[in-house]
């Protein structure tokens, strides 16, 4: 089969494209034909080997997300038939290739009103935007939420389930083109995190965040406590450093910071959050905002073009659509 591989840590132009043995399957697994493939950031850390949790062995085949067609089941696994469309995260071989093989404990249907390219932007963005908001800084209908670092993969994902909770969204951008992307998913205030003082509005007790989701806490932590409301929380999902803070920011409003890390969701909780998004895709209420489709070849260009600013959605690889 085809797949994208690389032989040791090292960068996106060591990517080549190989003619890969079919993987099989164990008795607890599911054989996935991939339809498309997602590209997300943690892919380009562990093809380089800066990821904190998983060791890679070689040759790697990147990618976590993805989503096709079901080919082949092992003999224990229940709640799947051949020829389902599924979507997946953390598969085991990778998804930059014509076959992947999945746990079935990170397999999950897809809904029929998305295509294989919007399904492979599920698995990370939207399950780790559920958790942050849910499952981490306990969101609820009404709260004032910051997205801060809204037009990428997490970004949209979480303004769409803000939005559709009845919370009252501000979110952020880096670029102009990142604002109107914004505007256009139905947020009424937009702020752009490149400006200095950006978020001086609204560092007073009673202007305040409820929550912030950060997508840079590196940059941003120090600010985002002096910007919640009594009681507030940051929700870090993103992080590339260190950052100093004056932790009176959070004793004065009685303030929390939570991780947020999609590897420690259990797969009980996991699977919740795909019931919960499933009908929300059937009526189009969240929708997966596809920035560009790659050719399998042009995986490594994928894997610069996520780390660059001005994002305005996922990124995604075709490979038998
Ligand atoms: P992405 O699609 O590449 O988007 C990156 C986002 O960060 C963009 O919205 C970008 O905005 C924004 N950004 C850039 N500079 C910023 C700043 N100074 N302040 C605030 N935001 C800024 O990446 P993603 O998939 O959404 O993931 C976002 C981050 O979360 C990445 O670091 C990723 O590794 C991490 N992540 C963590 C988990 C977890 O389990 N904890 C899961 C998924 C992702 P502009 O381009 O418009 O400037």
């Amino acid at each position: 089969m085809k797949a994208m591989q690389i032989q040791d840590y090292g960068p996106a132009t060591d990517l080549m494209l190989a003619d890969a043995q079919q993987p099989s399957i164990n008795e607890d697994q599911i054989l996935v034909q991939v339809g498309a493939a997602g590209v997300n950031p943690v892919d380009t850390y562990i093809r380089s080997g800066i990821n904190n949790y998983t060791a890679s062995r070689f040759p790697h085949t990147p990618g976590s997300d993805g989503a096709g067609t079901v080919v082949a089941l092992g003999t224990k696994v229940t709640g799947f038939e051949i020829g389902q469309r599924v979507y997946f995260s953390r598969n085991l071989t990778g998804s930059s290739a014509e076959y992947t093989v999945c746990a079935a404990t990170h397999t999950y249907l897809l809904a029929d009103a998305l295509s294989f390219e919007e399904g492979a932007c599920l698995g990370i963005p939207y399950t780790t935007a559920h958790r942050a908001l849910f499952g981490r800084a306990n969101a609820k209908t009404g709260d004032k939420v910051l997205v801060h670092g809204a037009t990428g993969a997490v970004g949209l994902a979480t303004v769409q389930l803000a939005l559709a909770a009845g919370m009252d969204v501000i979110a952020s951008a880096g670029t102009t083109a990142g604002a109107e992307l914004l505007r256009q998913q139905g947020v009424t205030q937009v702020i752009m995190h490149n400006e200095s003082d950006h978020l001086a509005p609204f560092q007073t007790l009673d202007k305040g965040f409820d929550i912030i989701i950060e997508m840079l806490a590196n940059h941003n932590l120090d600010q985002d406590l002096k910007a919640l409301a009594f009681g507030g929380c940051v929700a870090v999902v993103g992080n590339r450093g260190t950052v100093e803070i004056n932790p009176r920011d959070l004793m004065a409003r009685d303030a929390s910071v939570v991780g947020v890390a999609l590897a420690n969701t259990k797969p009980h909780e996991l699977a919740l959050i795909a019931k919960a998004l499933r009908p929300l895709f059937e009526m189009g209420v969240l929708k997966p905002v596809i920035r560009h489709s790659y050719a399998l070849t042009e995986l490594a260009q994928a894997h610069e073009d996520v780390l660059k600013s001005g994002a305005l959605g996922n990124l995604v690889v075709r490979i038998n659509d």
